[in-house]
């Protein structure tokens, strides 16, 4: 397979950085960027603003039935489309963010979910980033990557990312919730976040997004 071609898997535990990193790798091979979390936020605001019980697994299953999510690529972002309607910065406010691991436990939201991502993947020439890429949606990714880094760099980085986006949440608090978040992805049942076997784990606790970006770039034009 050509570098156009490959397949790059991102997985890691909240706020690792796979965002950032996935959209400039994207942007260096010009590959498409699928952002996995900004598909279970969306359910989630979604699920939240109809006021569904974010554990029936029932009635959100049937929602999905009528739920469309979308992405249109942006300069430096990328805006997310919920039924036609961009949510980009609705799914990042902390509500939604505190109560998405919920959702995205429930059997019937992962298998729906995942199969809109195998299609968005199906061509190729993809970057996609979320906690199962490597071990359940793109278990033959050319390229697995694994993002670590300490639960205080990450809750520092959140805090800058919200101050630019005035959200005003205490470092402290910001740890814990992150340290939650981690432990219910971590031990959901179904496909929890976990590092593939054949993934190349990175520590970014104190590298720079590009040295992290040159890194994984590397591994893939090694690989092409
Ligand atoms: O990556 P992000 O922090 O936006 O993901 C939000 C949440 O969506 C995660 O905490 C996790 O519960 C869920 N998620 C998931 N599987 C993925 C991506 C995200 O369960 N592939």
């Amino acid at each position: 397979m050509s570098n156009n071609k490959l397949q790059v898997a991102i997985d890691g535990p909240a706020s690792a950085g796979k965002s950032t990193v996935a959209k400039l790798i994207a942007n260096e091979f010009s590959y498409i960027y699928c952002d996995t979390g900004a598909m279970y936020r969306s359910i989630a605001l979604k699920a939240m603003r109809l006021g569904y019980n974010l554990s029936d697994e029932r009635i959100i299953v049937e929602m999905l039935k009528n739920t469309n999510i979308s992405f249109e690529p942006n300069e430096n972002q990328q805006k997310v489309f919920l039924d036609g309607q961009e949510v980009t910065n609705d799914i990042r406010q902390e509500d939604v963010t505190n109560s998405v691991s919920e959702i995205a436990s429930l059997s019937g939201v992962r298998s729906d979910l995942v199969k809109r991502q195998q299609a968005i993947a199906s061509n190729g020439g993809i970057v996609m980033d979320g906690r199962d890429i490597g071990t359940t949606v793109l278990p033959n990714a050319e390229i697995k990557i694994f993002l670590i880094a300490s639960v205080k760099e990450r809750a520092e980085r959140r805090f800058k990312d919200n101050a630019e986006k005035d959200i005003h949440v205490p470092l402290e608090q910001l740890k814990h919730d992150i340290e939650e978040r981690d432990y219910k992805d971590s031990h959901r049942k179904i496909s929890p976040l976990l590092k593939a076997d054949d993934a190349i784990e990175i520590d970014t606790t104190s590298m720079s997004i590009q040295d992290v970006v040159d890194e994984i770039s590397k591994i893939i034009k090694n690989n092409g």
